[in-house]
Formats: C-alpha cells, sequence, structure tokens
C-alpha cells in the first residue's frame, strides 16, 4: 500500500545542490568530455608501452552500453520517468565490477568516463574484474524511501539479463549506500534465487562484509600515509582538508585523524567547517548523520554554508577532494595550497590542472589508486560470499593494505624509474595488464 504520508528517506546526508560550474566543469565545458579525459590517459600509458592502434581501440571503447527508461509512480500516485544507465567497459580481466551512482548530473559520458576507470582501477590492484559503472539521472535526497526503492527494484530489473554474479557486480557509489545494494540483492533474487554476490557494500546481514563501509576511506588514508613515508616524512600532525564528508571522505577523515594527522576543515554540500587545532572526526560524523551535514557543528572555530568549493583553496598538507569530479580545474588551480592531492573522489582533477600542479611540485594521487579501497574490500566481500565463508576484520584491513602497498611500490617505481607522474605510472601498470590479458585471451 502507498504511505499517504512520504516516508523520510534515510539519507544521512544534506541534499546535493543544485550543480554548480566549477564543480560541473566537465558538464559546462563541451571541450571536456570526462570519458575523452580518461581515454588521453590510456593513449599516454600505450605511447609508453608501444601498443599497437587496434589494441589501442579496444581499450578505449565500452564494450556494452545501455540506456534504459524508468517509469515509477511517486507517493501521489504520480507517473515519474527517470533515466538509468550502465556502461561495460572492459572484461577482458574478470565480470565487470563498479558502482551505481543516484545524481541529478549522470548521463552516458560520465558513466563511461566512471567505468573505464574501474577498468584501469581493477587491474593497478590486480583483482580479477573487469570495468563498469552504472547510475540514474536523480537526486535519491528528494525521493521518499518508498519511492527510492521502487526506483532501485525497476532498475535492477531492467538490467537483470546484464548482471550475474559471475557477469558484473554492482555496489555503492556517491548516492547510493549499503541498504540500496539490499534492495537490489533481493531485487535479483526473486528472479534467480539467494545471490549475494550480486552486489557488494550490502548491509552485514545479507552478506555484506564488516570492512566494506570504510574501505575507500580507510584505503586513503593507507596510500596517504605510505605516499608521505616514502617521502620521508610523517603523516602525524599533517594538516588536511576534506571535501565531501559522506562515504568517502568522512571515513578518510577518521582514518587520518585516528592516524594522527590533524584535519582542519571540512565541506559537504551543506557547507563548510574550519578548526585550526583539528575537528573532532567521530563527533563530527555523529553530528553529520543527526543534522543532515556538518554544517552549524559547534565545535568549530567558523562555519560557513558556502565555502564547498572555496574551501579547496584553503592552505594545508593534504588536499582530499572526495565529493565531485572536475572540482580542481583550470579556474581555480593557481589558488591550491597544499603538497600533496590525494584524490577520493573520482576525476576530481582536470587534465589541465593536474599538469599545472605536478609542474609546481604538487604530488597527485590518482584516483585508480587512492580510492582502490573500496573495489578492493568489494572483491573480498564478493569472494567470501562466493565461497560461503567469512572472514575477520583485521585480515579485511592486512589484505588491504597488502594490496595498496604494493601498488603504490610498484607505481612509484615505475615513476621514478622512468621519470612520469604518478597518474601516468598507474595507467601505464592498469593498461599493460588489461592489454597482456587481451593478447593473452587472442583477442
Ligand atoms: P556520498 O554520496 O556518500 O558523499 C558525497 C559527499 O559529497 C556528501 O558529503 C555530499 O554532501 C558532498 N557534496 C556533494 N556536492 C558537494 C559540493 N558541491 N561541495 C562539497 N561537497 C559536496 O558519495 P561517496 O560514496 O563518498 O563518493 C564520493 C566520491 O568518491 C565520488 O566521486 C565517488 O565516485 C568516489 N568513490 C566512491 C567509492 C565508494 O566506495 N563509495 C569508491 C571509490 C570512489
Amino acid at each position: 500500500m502507498i504511505p499517504s504520508k512520504p516516508i523520510v528517506n534515510p539519507f544521512p546526508n544534506a541534499p546535493n545542490p543544485a550543480p554548480t560550474h566549477d564543480a560541473h566543469d566537465a558538464h559546462a565545458n563541451p571541450k571536456l568530455n570526462p570519458f575523452a579525459a580518461v581515454n588521453a590517459r590510456v593513449h599516454k600509458a600505450a605511447d609508453i608501452l608501444e601498443i599497437k592502434e587496434n589494441y589501442r581501440k579496444l581499450l578505449t571503447t565500452p564494450w556494452r552500453e545501455v540506456k534504459v527508461a524508468l517509469p515509477m509512480l511517486d507517493d501521489k500516485g504520480e507517473l515519474r520517468l527517470f533515466e538509468g544507465y550502465r556502461v561495460q567497459h572492459n572484461g577482458v580481466r574478470g565480470p565487470y565490477k563498479g558502482g551505481v551512482r543516484y545524481h541529478p548530473q549522470v548521463d552516458m559520458d560520465e558513466v563511461r568516463a566512471l567505468a573505464s576507470l574501474m577498468t584501469w582501477k581493477c587491474s593497478l590492484v590486480d583483482i580479477p574484474f573487469g570495468g563498469a559503472k552504472g547510475g540514474i539521472a536523480v537526486d535519491p535526497h528528494t525521493l521518499s524511501m518508498r519511492e527510492l526503492q521502487t526506483l532501485t527494484r525497476r532498475f535492477m530489473h531492467s538490467l537483470k539479463k546484464m548482471v550475474g554474479p559471475y557477469k558484473d557486480i554492482m555496489a555503492p557509489d556517491m548516492g547510493t549506500n549499503p541498504q540500496i545494494m539490499g534492495w537490489m540483492m533481493d531485487a535479483y533474487g526473486l528472479l534467480h534465487g539467494y545471490t549475494p554476490a550480486i552486489v557488494t557494500g550490502k548491509p552485514i546481514p545479507l552478506g555484506g562484509t564488516p570492512g566494506r563501509l570504510d574501505a575507500t576511506g580507510l584505503g586513503v588514508a593507507m596510500v596517504a600515509r605510505r605516499v608521505l613515508e616514502e617521502k620521508g616524512e610523517d603523516i602525524r600532525d599533517k594538516t588536511v582538508v576534506v571535501q565531501g564528508f559522506g562515504n568517502v571522505g568522512s571515513y578518510a577523515a577518521l582514518h587520518m585523524s585516528n592516524m594522527g594527522a590533524r584535519v582542519v576543515a571540512v565541506a559537504d554540500a551543506s557547507g563548510a567547517l574550519y578548526e585550526k587545532s583539528g575537528l573532532d572526526i567521530p563527533k563530527l560524523m555523529l553530528y553529520a548523520q543527526n543534522t543532515g551535514g556538518v554544517a552549524g557543528f559547534p565545535e568549530a572555530e567558523k562555519s560557513s554554508s558556502q565555502d564547498t568549493t572555496e574551501i579547496l583553496n584553503q592552505a594545508c598538507d593534504i588536499l582530499v577532494p572526495a565529493a565531485l569530479g572536475n572540482v580542481i580545474h583550470g579556474g581555480n588551480m593557481a589558488q591550491i595550497k597544499t603538497r600533496y592531492v590525494l584524490e577520493g573522489a573520482n576525476g576530481p582533477v582536470t587534465p589541465e590542472a593536474d599538469e599545472f600542479l605536478g609542474d609546481r611540485g604538487v604530488v597527485v594521487v590518482p584516483d585508480i589508486l587512492c580510492n582502490a579501497g573500496g573495489v578492493i574490500a568489494s572483491y573480498f566481500e564478493w569472494a567470501q560470499n562466493i565461497q560461503v565463508h567469512q572472514w575477520e576484520k583485521t585480515e579485511h584491513h592486512m589484505e588491504l593494505d597488502r594490496h595498496l602497498s604494493e601498488a603504490f611500490a610498484e607505481v612509484s617505481r615505475l615513476a621514478q624509474q622512468h621519470n612520469l607522474s604518478l597518474r601516468e605510472a598507474a595507467f601505464v601498470v592498469g593498461v599493460d595488464r588489461v592489454h597482456k590479458a587481451a593478447l593473452a585471451r587472442g583477442h
């Protein structure tokens, strides 16, 4: 039965604001197509690896793309129509793997770009998956819980032939969460029977794993520690600024502060906070969960409902963009005052800004390495579901650190040997493995 009053949406974060020019550079500037930007990086790696033209085409062309119409009756009984997408970019190394994003700006180009990043990310950290991504053009914060569930089930139903535990496995991304994965698993199970490995990032009672929820943010912190160690520095007392206080940003802030860093500013869609002595992150997480955002947190020197983008210009040792793509771009790159950029979000630095920051000696740790903790933990969850076996949380953390440390060591060695940026080296490692697998398959 349709409830007479909408049930409150379970999302802990404040509504996403109307897209700003800054945050959506890629959409505002037709020259900056996000998929073309990723492919430019693949071509650069292919140049270094001397990959032949016909293989480059295979590596830069998505294997399957689907756009689905998603009708939904809202709580008032009115029909609303949404658009959903799934792109399976490359499956040479294993089943497709990638998150599902609910955001008003989702479109085919963005999903293509994110799907291809997944191919290179899974390859770089050497887990046996190809790359995929999906999404629905919707602001989930504007839907009731019933509407959100109906839309999610419809999406899974539309993709039922494309996905499967050995075909394509979805996971949370921006605007989606474990609850949404639980509904997806149930919708798939109604057709195919109990199949926990169809999605990762599920609630624990459904076969989710305790280490998945914070894995992306924890991974960002683990990579930050390794990068600093290699430079002979310690993460303790380093100042950190984080943009985005959702799954990735909040846990990156939490784990970095647990490692002894000082998180001096954070922003989410609701506003920004500044505190020189370091914010109390566990308290702030509770506050944001209860109020829907970070704005107004009483234990901060300054709180603003405006600075969601300006926070990127705040002086700090480590800057973690963990919200939207293309937030560091030609228009603000000269104002960035940090030594390390850790890409918690996917594609937060445009190619122009990347080059500019690199020339100024800023170390930019690329998304495909920095935020790979999430997909690594998803791989652990999937493997446990397939084997009907559960790991201890400590085993999770050790394995996560091992995967990330090995990937970073390889990237760093290659970067030094061939005088490459960390991003160029990461793409060389990722592209090389996929290319070799394609050759071995006889493609
Ligand atoms: P989320 O929905 O949990 O959180 C997004 C955060 O960004 C929220 O705090 C929101 O308020 C904030 N935000 C939105 N618009 C903003 C703006 N204009 N200014 C400042 N903050 C803004 O999403 P998430 O899962 O944390 O994902 C964030 C990024 O990390 C995305 O790029 C996603 O693709 C990437 N990522 C996520 C995972 C994962 O496991 N969740 C893994 C790898 C990469």
